[in-house]
């Protein structure tokens, strides 16, 4: 048995990577199937139909995390995130947006774990958040609104490497997630030597309509934020598809030319170790 993430006991608990309460907040009809999208290493994206579907892991204990702080946490978020699903228009709060970045920190060391080798969030990241429930310093969480049919339930996850204008390297990670009619997305940054605390990153961006089609909840903002956005991520090369890999990275869909100015990063897209129950 492994250890868990978070606390470093016995990892005896089966996870939700997909709580249950997501799955239902899609307004399922009794017994109907979900498409599920996970995208894999390789850049494809993987889809499993089931009943209720779940992706489970063992990567976290019973009683401290699982029953304790996560648990919190789910049913502190549940009621922010289940209209937006829905699509109803949302205001957020100082405090929500926290609970939003704070959750979606959350979901991104969970799938992160699950790749084999090269993961981005160590168990110093891991055992700091569980202890403060705040996302890390160098993190931006963004919400859109999708508007598009080919997804029900998605995510993806990648791990990109990076030179900065002072030549030192870093490595960003970029989780992009949605359900129903919800986009989230984390971005975490860190340097792969020591760098002075002041030295800034200029992250790469594939040009788009990004400050209309997003709203920036990490770091928070102080005044009250209105979801969706004015524009909507819709299913084409300029949407949705193009927001997963806008730090970089490759998406089976697009033409090679498109994503050619990324070719100075390094892509380790997450493998996916884990089985559907
Ligand atoms: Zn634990």
């Amino acid at each position: 048995m492994g250890t868990c993430i978070f606390c470093g006991g016995r990892a005896n608990s089966n996870e939700d990577a997909w709580p249950r309460w997501l799955l239902k907040a899609l307004q399922l009809k009794p017994r109907e199937n979900v498409p599920i999208s996970v995208s894999r290493r390789d850049g494809s994206t993987g889809q499993w139909q089931g009943v209720n579907a779940g992706l489970r892991v063992r990567k976290v204990c019973r009683k401290v995390c699982n029953n304790g702080w996560m648990s919190t946490l789910e049913e502190r978020v549940k009621p922010i995130l289940t209209p937006m699903i829905q699509g109803a228009p949302t205001t957020l709060s100082t405090m929500q947006q926290l609970t939003i970045a704070t959750w979606l920190t959350k979901c991104a060391m969970v799938f992160d774990s699950m790749d084999g080798g090269d993961v981005f969030y160590d168990q110093l990241d891991r055992s700091h958040f569980r202890k403060h429930l705040t996302p890390m310093g160098s993190t931006s969480v963004w919400l859109g609104h999708y508007y598009g049919t080919n997804f029900r339930a998605f995510t993806d996850h990648r791990t990109l490497r990076s030179v900065g204008r002072s030549g030192k390297s870093y490595k960003t990670h970029v989780q992009t997630m949605a359900f129903g009619r919800l986009a989230l997305q984390i971005l975490s940054v860190k340097w792969l030597a020591h760098e002075p605390v002041a030295a800034r990153v200029h992250v790469k961006m594939v040009p788009g309509t990004w400050n209309q089609a997003t709203i920036k909840i990490f770091p928070v903002s102080l005044h009250a934020l209105q979801w969706p956005p004015g524009v909507s991520l819709e299913d084409s090369q300029r949407g949705f598809e193009t927001f997963i890999h806008r730090f970089g990275g490759e998406w089976k869909r697009l033409p090679f030319a498109f994503f050619a100015q990324f070719l100075a990063f390094y892509t380790v897209m997450g493998q996916l170790g884990y089985k559907l129950t």
